[in-house]
């Protein structure tokens, strides 16, 4: 697939461990959420659709429904409003203006099932009371409830794990520890929590989950717990976040008394632990490759109808095996088996296993299928402003200071981490260029800097490989087929052994 550049401020809206149900479960109840308690509302599965059953909705929101047998459609009636819905149309009158619904209503017997959409396209818009359907969460929330959502993520600093949570809409909070755990309670009614699992643990932190109140996001601490700080920081606009920064026992700590958070936020200026374990000098411990694309996007479809996710999974695990046999080290793959992963959580994988390098891999496509020829890119700076480009000259005065540390890492965000590792990153794309050129068909444009969304929060070196072109009928036949894998996954195992050789401290600045 064509490269995607990337806009700053999409960057911020960053949804890290959120995962798709699988369709057959799709038939799980929803909540039903107000002032006095919550409800079950059933949803069944239809053709591919989640739909409520109209007699719960009715009985819910007060709705009367009349059918109408001479024209076949039925009429809902809410407060003085009116729904028209017809059993062939994905359609429906709202108080005279047509909306769409992604499914027909399905009568069966007496019972009628409209498309969970239904309520939040046809019934709030004419509802008296305030009604929001939230489809992630399986929520409908009904009156003035307040109720926000929070999703967090963790990732790994080091001897810290940052905890981050992102809230919407912005809710007041304190922060304190109580024995082994930080409870952070919100002046809300209750928590949309559906995003809060986090698929990180470690020595200072065990899980993150409602607890204690329904209002309170409980953090587990783990036996290494140390101290923690915490901050509130900029976050996208709707929206707060919070950073809990959970220190490990193993950090000295000078002159300087345990820290414990009772409902503060940490005071900025406060003695750094170091951050980060060196691995031994030379040492590639961790290696995590990328397999582009994946489920529903496929990338690029040759004329023969290979198809660049499979390409992509296949060389990525060939990959893994050649190089966990050659180097001997730890080698992550982003994706092994045929699903969408986010772009973020991509970079996110690599950066919460501390990867020392990453490879993301993909095939071309061309309108002129001419084209052809292997491809090598590393991430450029140019249109990320200045703040990023100020983060890759490792200007301090100019980076946005956030948390008040003074650790390079704390202080570049998150979405800035590849900025300073485009001179190693540059070093790395030579090496995979000079050993791909040496074994399959280059393009007249091999090495390449390119504004790539899955290298940007990648915080290792990092390239991204074309492996060829699909829109050229020999490439695809030879991509589709083993001997060139075979030959790409050799080449870039070369290009591997030689980064390594002529940068004995790879991985050691992080
Ligand atoms: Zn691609």
């Amino acid at each position: 697939m064509k490269l995607r550049a990337l806009g700053v401020a999409s960057i911020a809206a960053l949804t890290l461990f959120t995962i798709a149900l699988p369709a057959q479960q799709s038939a799980l109840p929803y909540t039903v959420v107000t002032r006095a308690g919550r409800q079950p509302l059933a949803a069944r599965a239809m053709n591919g659709q989640d739909m409520f059953a109209l007699d719960d909705l009715a009985r819910i929101f007060n709705l009367t429904t009349k059918e109408d047998t001479l024209a076949g459609g039925l009429t809902v009636t809410v407060g003085t409003q009116t729904i028209v819905l017809s059993p062939q149309q994905p359609l429906a009158s709202v108080a005279g203006r047509m909306i769409s619904l992604p499914a027909a209503p399905v009568r069966e017997g007496r019972m009628w099932f409209v498309p969970v959409d239904f309520v939040s396209r046809a019934l709030a818009p004419i509802s008296p009371i305030k009604i929001d359907l939230r489809k992630p969460s399986r929520l409908v929330i009904v009156g003035d409830v307040r109720m926000p959502r929070i999703a967090a993520r963790a990732e790994a600093l080091g001897t810290t794990t940052r905890v981050t949570l992102d809230v919407a809409p912005p809710t007041p909070h304190t922060v304190a520890q109580e024995g082994s755990k930080i409870l952070v309670r919100f002046d809300a009614d209750a928590l949309d929590a559906a995003d809060l699992k986090t698929n990180l643990t470690s020595d200072t932190l065990q899980a993150i989950h409602v607890g204690d109140t329904p209002q309170t996001v409980t953090i587990d601490l783990g036996p290494r717990f140390g101290t923690s700080r915490s901050s509130d920081q900029p976050a996208p606009a709707g929206a707060s976040r919070i950073v809990i920064d959970l220190v490990s026992q193993e950090a000295p700590q000078p002159n300087q008394p345990p820290q414990t958070p009772q409902g503060q936020p940490a005071q900025p200026g406060t003695p750094e632990p170091p951050l980060l374990d060196l691995p031994p000098a030379g040492g590639l411990r961790t290696i995590v490759i990328d397999a582009g694309h994946g489920g529903d996007d496929a990338g690029a479809r040759g004329a023969q109808g290979t198809l660049e996710k499979n390409v992509t999974l296949s060389v990525a695990r060939r990959l893994k095996g050649s190089i966990e046999a050659r180097l001997g080290v730890r080698v992550l793959l982003t994706r092994d088996g045929d699903q969408n992963v986010g772009p973020d959580q991509r970079a996110a994988l690599a950066n919460n296993n501390k990867a020392d390098l990453f490879i993301s891999l993909h095939a071309n496509a061309s309108v002129r299928p001419t084209v052809a020829g292997a491809q090598v890119f590393y991430l450029t700076l140019a249109g990320f402003g200045t703040d990023a480009n100020a983060a890759a000259r490792g200007n301090p005065e100019a980076l946005p200071v956030v948390g008040g540390g003074s650790r390079e890492i704390e202080i570049i965000p998150w979405e800035m981490a590849q900025g300073r590792y485009l001179p190693q990153s540059a070093a790395f794309a030579g090496a995979i260029e000079g050993a791909l050129r040496e074994h399959v068909p280059m393009s007249a444009r091999a090495l390449q800097q390119a504004p790539l969304r899955v290298l940007v929060g990648v915080n290792m070196p990092a390239v991204l490989v074309e492996l060829g072109f699909l829109t050229n009928a020999e490439q695809e036949r030879l991509l589709a087929g083993d001997t060139l894998q075979s030959t790409l996954v050799q080449a870039l195992t070369e290009g591997i052994v030689r980064y390594r050789a002529a940068a004995p401290t790879a991985g050691t600045t992080k």
